[in-house]
């Protein structure tokens, strides 16, 4: 077993389900109004589109229910920042959602930079997680008065429930190394090019099954090559000798 004190949680990843949660939370709201329709998705499609992320959604034929696209880091953090909620929400509540989502990558900026005072995200997590918790004010039957709240307690995931109370004491733990030390985005990206150069070798040699080494120890001689060619320096091929055959 690794002892508790040696476990730190992977910055990359409470980005991306954290993302995930609030994306979830927005749209399930939209399909509570009764609004998930043809128009919304193609405002959401548009908006994608400005944003040059390149998003689709699909209905399953079976459950009939709409899926869509899941998003790389790269995205995710785009449309956290900059997606336009006020097409979809009246201006008060999409300002809400956007604060919400404003304080969350900010609170991961802060966590991803050594520099950061350890008291201050606590601070900082706590707050996010009050706006999370946002509760309803007033009563729905009187919708003049009614301020409509954010999320549920039970909407809380376990990685937010990391970022808030462990993402300071981490911070402050690991301070010599920062949190990006011990971030999975690396092995993430090399798991990325491992598969995209496979599959761009499998379908360049055809699926010549005789010749064909396992793939994986096609893809470790691949990038055993590369390396080599990274790190050394190689003298220059000699001049090829001209032959004349007479
Ligand atoms: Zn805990």
């Amino acid at each position: 077993m690794i002892p508790i004190e040696n476990i730190i949680f992977d910055e990359l990843h409470a980005l991306l389900r954290i993302t995930d949660r609030l994306w979830e939370l927005m749209l399930a709201e939209i399909q509570e109004n009764g609004l998930f329709n043809d128009l919304t998705r193609s405002v959401i499609l548009g908006e994608m589109q400005r944003l040059k992320v390149s998003f689709h959604f699909w209905e399953d034929e079976k459950s009939h229910v709409w899926k869509y696209t899941s998003l790389m880091g790269d995205d995710k953090k785009t449309v956290l920042q900059f997606f336009n909620l006020k097409l979809l929400f009246k201006p008060s509540r999409a300002e809400l959602i956007r604060k919400l989502w404003d304080g969350f990558y900010e609170l991961y900026c802060a966590l991803r930079n050594k520099n950061t005072d350890p008291a201050q995200l606590k601070q900082q997590s706590l707050e996010w997680l009050s706006l999370f918790l946002t509760p309803s004010q007033g009563n729905p039957s009187r919708p003049k008065i009614y301020v409509r709240g954010l999320y549920m307690p039970n909407q809380i995931t376990p990685y937010m429930h990391a970022l808030v109370y462990h993402g300071w004491e981490l911070l402050e733990k690991h301070k010599r190394w920062g949190f990006k030390a011990f971030s999975c985005s690396a092995v993430e990206k090399k798991n990325h090019n491992q598969v995209s150069t496979f599959f761009r070798k499998t379908l360049k040699n055809g699926g010549d099954l005789l010749k064909r080494k396992s793939a994986i120890q096609e893809i470790i001689e691949y990038e055993n090559r590369s390396l080599y060619f990274n790190y050394n320096v190689l003298s220059k091929s000699p001049k090829v000798k001209r032959i004349r055959i007479k």
